[in-house]
C-alpha cells in the first residue's frame, strides 16, 4: 500500500503536472461520465475530439434520451467500439425513467452501486464517476493503475483482487477523484509500459520495481485474429450508395454500410473488382475484397452524411466510388457525400 507520504507526493505532482483536459475543468457529472466512457477504449488525443462532439450534441442526459439511437451512433461515428454508444443511449433512457419504474427521475445517480446498475457501466467507470464527479471515496482500477501497482510491489502478474486491494488500501479519501486521476496520470505519462521516468517519479521512494520496471507486470500476448470479407457495393441511379443498417448485435452493430459476405468471391460477371481494403481493430485484422455491382436499378441511395458509418465502411465506399466515378469529379463527390 502507498503511505501518507506517497499520497501527498503524488497529489502534489498531479497538481503541478496534470495534463490540461477539458473534462477536468467541469463538475458536470454527465460530461465526466461521457469522458470516462469514451476514454475506456479511445486514446486521449482522439477522445478530446469525440468528447467535444458528444457534449455539444447531447449537453444533458435528457437530450440524449430524447434522441434516437441513430443520432447517438452518428455523433460517435469514427470513435470505434460502437456498443459503447448504444449502451450510453440505453443508460440515458434508464436515468430519465421514474424511480418507481427503476429509473432515477432524470438525475444521474451518485453512488458506486447505483452507477454500476446502469447499462454499459462496469466497476472502473462506476468508481471513476462516483469519485471524480461526486467525491465518493472509491478506488478505481484500470490498466495504468495495475501497472503502477505491479511495479511498486514488484509483482509480475498480480490478480485483479490483489490490484483492487492495493488500490483500496492506497486511496486518499480527502480528494478521491484527484487521487484516482493522479495514479492513472502517473501510469499514462511517467510509468508507461515501455518507458519509465523513475528519476522524476513522485513514488520512487517506496517503489520496489525501479531496478527493472519492464519486468512488471509481465506483458500479456495479444491474440490478433484475421477476418476476410467480401463487400458488394451498389450505387443507385441517383449516384448515392445503397446502404443497409446492420443488426443491433455483432460487428458494427446498428451502423450503416454495404453488404458484407464472409464466403468466397462472388462469381457474377456484373461485378467490378476494385481491390482490397485493410483495416485494423484492436484484436482483429480485417481484409475486405471490394466489388461494385454494375447492374443496380435502385432509384435512390442514401446520402452518407445522413447515417452513421464505421471507418472501415468509409474506406470501402471510397474505394468503390473511385472505380465507378473515375474521371467524373461531380459524381464522385456525390458518391462520397
Ligand atoms: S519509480 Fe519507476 S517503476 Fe516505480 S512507479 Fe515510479 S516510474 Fe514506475
Amino acid at each position: 500500500m502507498l503511505s501518507n507520504n506517497d499520497q501527498q507526493a503524488l497529489l502534489a505532482w498531479y497538481d503541478e503536472h496534470q495534463r490540461d483536459l477539458p473534462w477536468r475543468q467541469t463538475n458536470d457529472p454527465w460530461a465526466i461520465l461521457l469522458s470516462e466512457i469514451l476514454l475506456q477504449q479511445t486514446q486521449v488525443s482522439r477522445g478530446l475530439i469525440y468528447w467535444q462532439r458528444m457534449v455539444e450534441t447531447f449537453p444533458t442526459v435528457g437530450s440524449m434520451a430524447a434522441a434516437p439511437v441513430d443520432a447517438v451512433l452518428k455523433a460517435w461515428e469514427g470513435a470505434g467500439y460502437y456498443s459503447r454508444a448504444r449502451r450510453l443511449h440505453a443508460l440515458s433512457q434508464r436515468v430519465m425513467m421514474p424511480k418507481a419504474e427503476g429509473g432515477f427521475d432524470g438525475q444521474l445517480p451518485s453512488t458506486y452501486d447505483e452507477l454500476l446498475s446502469l447499462p454499459g457501466i462496469g466497476p472502473y467507470t462506476a468508481a471513476a464517476v462516483a469519485s471524480i464527479a461526486f467525491r465518493h471515496p472509491v478506488a478505481c482500477v484500470d490498466g495504468n493503475i495495475r501497472r503502477v501497482m505491479a511495479r511498486q510491489t514488484a509483482q509480475a502478474d498480480p490478480t485483479p483482487k490483489q490490484v483492487q486491494e492495493w488500490a483500496d488500501g492506497s486511496l486518499e479519501t480527502e480528494r478521491p477523484g484527484d487521487w484516482n486521476q493522479s495514479l492513472m496520470e502517473l501510469g499514462a505519462t511517467v510509468c508507461t509500459p515501455k518507458r519509465w521516468a523513475c528519476g522524476t517519479c513522485p513514488l520512487r521512494a517506496s517503489c520496489a520495481g525501479t531496478g527493472d520496471p519492464g519486468a512488471y507486470p509481465t506483458p500479456k500476448k495479444q491474440r490478433v485474429t484475421a477476418l476476410h470479407l467480401v463487400a458488394v457495393v451498389e450505387f443507385a441511379l441517383d449516384g448515392h450508395p445503397v446502404l443497409h443498417q446492420r443488426p443491433m448485435s455483432g460487428m458494427f452493430a446498428g451502423l450503416w454500410g454495404p453488404m458484407y459476405r464472409e464466403d468466397a468471391m462472388p462469381k457474377d460477371e456484373g461485378l467490378v473488382d476494385c481491390g482490397t481494403v485493410n483495416h485494423q481493430l484492436s484484436h482483429k485484422k480485417i481484409k475486405v475484397q471490394v466489388y461494385v455491382s454494375g447492374s443496380s436499378q435502385a432509384p435512390k441511395g442514401i446520402r452518407r452524411s445522413d447515417v452513421a458509418l464505421s471507418t472501415l465502411d468509409e474506406k470501402v465506399l471510397n474505394l468503390a466510388a473511385e472505380h465507378v466515378f473515375e474521371g467524373d469529379d461531380s459524381a464522385a463527390t456525390k458518391a462520397k457525400g
